[in-house]
């Protein structure tokens, strides 16, 4: 870890690329996940490095739906588990039924290994998506990175997929699943297709669900059922391109 001192403006932002380069040091993460975080990071900038309220709003229904899913399914990549993990594991332990999976994009054996070390070193149990575990391929995706597991994402009807690739959010949605995506860039396919797009980093949105969820959880199955239907992605979304276009407009940090 390089000497970060805390009274430096960019100081949230270095200890996170300070622990993304260390992970990738200790082969958890792959070279194209730093590039992944180096995007996200320019968008995070531009969005203020804030949680904004199209992104508040996102993860309100995102809870809701979690709490109404028969299977739901919290599948993690690297950049997650590195960032998020003990995240991804609490929330996982609020929603009834939940499963977690690991999924990468670029799949090798010793990276699944180490993702599983991180999730379990975080208090998982029960993770699917190992490297022994069973697998069937993902219908319209080629290769390692079509893997999902028969008893997680493919019988999922509710799937949350932080910092997922345009293709594989697109294939799960051509499934039939309602997908929650989590992604800094309201302009990528993932953002665009997702049934659900929290715009906002990953480090933030994580513990804000947690905090809806124990909101959440006191509502009846009406009350949910309102809050997902009365959501449209492609009006939230737009909101949040409106609140990029003014902070270009008004040329300074929002
Ligand atoms: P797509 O395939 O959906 O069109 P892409 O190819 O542009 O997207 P990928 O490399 O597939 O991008 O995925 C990385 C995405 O994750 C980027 O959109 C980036 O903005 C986003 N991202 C990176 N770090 C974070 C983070 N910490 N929190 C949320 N989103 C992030
Ligand atoms: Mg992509």
């Amino acid at each position: 870890m390089h000497d970060i001192s805390p009274t430096h403006p960019r100081y949230h932002s270095l200890i996170l690329r300070d622990k993304m380069a260390k992970a990738y040091q200790e082969g958890i993460l792959a070279d194209t996940a730093l590039i992944a975080h180096g995007r996200g990071e320019a968008f995070d900038y531009i969005l203020g490095e804030k949680t904004n309220p199209p992104a508040k709003k996102a993860i309100i229904v995102a809870i809701a739906s979690l709490l109404l899913a028969e299977n739901p399914v919290l599948s993690v990549n690297g950049n997650t588990a590195v960032l998020a993990a003990e995240d991804i594991v609490n929330l996982a332990k609020l929603i009834p039924g939940a499963r977690v999976e690991i999924n990468l994009f670029y799949r090798t054996p010793q990276r699944v290994l180490k993702v599983q070390e991180v999730l379990e070193n975080a208090g998982a149990t029960g993770v699917l998506g190992k490297e022994s575990d069973h697998y069937l391929p993902l219908e319209g995706l080629e290769g390692p990175r079509s893997r999902a597991h028969p008893e997680g994402v493919h019988q999922a009807d509710v799937v949350l997929v932080p910092l997922e690739d345009g293709d594989r959010a697109e294939a799960l949605v051509a499934l039939g699943k309602k997908v929650i995506t989590i992604d800094l860039n309201p302009l990528s396919r993932t953002a665009k297709k997702s049934s659900i797009t929290i715009v906002d980093n990953l480090v933030r949105a994580l513990p804000l669900m947690i905090t809806e969820m124990k909101n959440l959880k006191r509502c009846s199955r009406g009350e949910l059922e309102k809050i997902v239907n009365e959501f449209d992605n492609d009006y939230n979304l737009s909101k949040t391109l409106d609140i990029i276009s003014q902070h270009f407009k008004r040329d300074e940090r929002l």
